[in-house]
């Protein structure tokens, strides 16, 4: 049993009770409330920086027109996204194209929507910006290695060597593109906020270099995602992550500090996200074995994907938790008929030994990466359902 305490406020828990009480699962319960509080938070903890909201991490529309009237800019990585939120009333010059890979026409279509900063990492692609969306701003996104210390990493699949986003700054410029600036992640939910420094590091290698080289000035750093939602496995404080952060790039850019962006996804709106699910079944695999297996009606495939791997650990709280109730360990698994859809087994999480079908559990922080990242009816399971509370 999780101390539910930790994550969430007894105020908020009772206003969560009485606002999902009759509604039916599996849903998720999203706080818009509490996602202000966190973009405020940033905000006072980055001041000098410029905030594009990831829409991938959880693109409800409520949410996306909160963060802009509270003058978020937005990291797009898709012509629906991209459609979504300007029909919600953005304005181009507050997105950025923040995929690597694309399409010449994907290019064309945000070019002739507005859309003037783009992110790239290979040739080909810098080449389709410069015929598609002349004159704009490119950052290049170069690599880092991540896989140890970020439970959900994004390494390999993006970002080019710092040798190669050397040459493409200079390529952008006689394409007569503007060489604007570079761009890291350095992992999802990342633990090991000296990943920032590495990171800031090799950016500053690149600022100095294209300067001294070829009298190219970059002006902007795009230090992407990566700050922590609270799961189970401890992390910094998000003040700790900054105070950090502030000193690398002083150390390594002193008093003049180039534009930076940051693109918060899980640590906007992660903590925010109630996912509700039922019991379906309870049972044990012969009339001996310790471990209770619990079946939900939420799984792998119907908001719980980042439990692949069992990568992140989600604080889970039970309709049954009560001081000193009796526990014992359990197997986690979704509804449907793929044995892919085990959500913990390796991890075994202890819950209450009189657990009942029809009972309720509680994945605490699941506001990001559930609602959308999921299938569309794998075995006739609806996708779930996101309440605004
Ligand atoms: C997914 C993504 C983010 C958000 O990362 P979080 O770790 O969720 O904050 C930011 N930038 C880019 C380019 C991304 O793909």
């Amino acid at each position: 049993m999780v101390n539910r305490g930790d994550y969430i406020s007894d105020s908020e828990w009772q206003r969560f009770q009485d606002f999902s009480k009759d509604r039916e699962t599996p849903c998720i319960i999203m706080n818009l409330q509490t996602i202000r509080e966190n973009y405020q938070r940033l905000r006072g903890l980055f001041p000098y920086s410029e905030i594009y909201y990831a829409v991938k991490a959880n693109p409800d529309p409520e949410i996306i027109s909160m963060l802009a009237e509270m003058d978020s800019c937005f990291d797009i990585a898709s012509r629906p996204e991209l459609d979504k939120v300007l029909a919600l009333g953005v304005i181009p010059e507050r997105i950025s194209y923040g995929n690597t890979i694309k399409k010449a026409r994907d290019i064309a279509y945000f070019y002739e929507k507005g859309v003037r900063m783009f992110a790239t990492d290979s040739k080909e692609d810098l080449k389709n910006i410069a015929s598609a969306a002349p004159g704009a701003k490119i950052y290049v996104r170069i690599l880092v290695e991540n896989s140890v210390t970020a439970d959900w990493p994004l390494s390999r699949k993006f970002g080019c060597h710092p040798d190669m986003a050397y040459d493409l700054l200079i390529l952008a410029r006689d394409l007569g593109l503007v060489p604007y600036g570079i761009s890291f992640h350095v992992g999802s939910q990342q633990r090991d906020i000296g990943q920032w420094d590495d990171a800031i590091a090799k950016t500053k290698y690149l600022f100095s270099s294209l300067e001294e080289d070829e009298g190219i000035r970059l002006s902007m750093i795009n230090m992407g995602g990566g700050f922590p939602a609270s799961y189970t496995t401890p992390t910094n404080d998000l003040s700790e992550y900054a105070t950090e952060i502030r000193r690398y790039l002083e150390d390594d850019f002193g008093d003049d500090l180039p534009k930076i962006i940051l693109e918060p996804g899980r640590s906007l709106v992660g903590n925010a996200g109630i996912l509700m699910t039922e019991v379906v079944l309870v049972s044990r695999k012969n009339n001996t074995a310790l471990n209770r297996w619990v079946y939900l009606d939420a799984g792998k495939f119907n908001g719980l994907i980042e439990t692949l791997d069992e990568s992140i650990k989600y604080p889970i709280v039970t309709s049954k938790d009560a001081p000193g109730v009796k526990e014992a360990e359990v197997i986690l698994a979704g509804p449907t008929c793929d044995s892919m859809d085990i959500l913990y087994e390796d991890y075994k999480y202890r819950l209450p030994v009189d657990l009942k079908v029809g009972d309720k559990l509680y994945f605490l922080s699941t506001g990001a990466y559930t609602a959308s990242y999921a299938s569309v009816g794998f075995n006739g399971f609806l996708p779930i359902k996101t309440h605004i509370m």
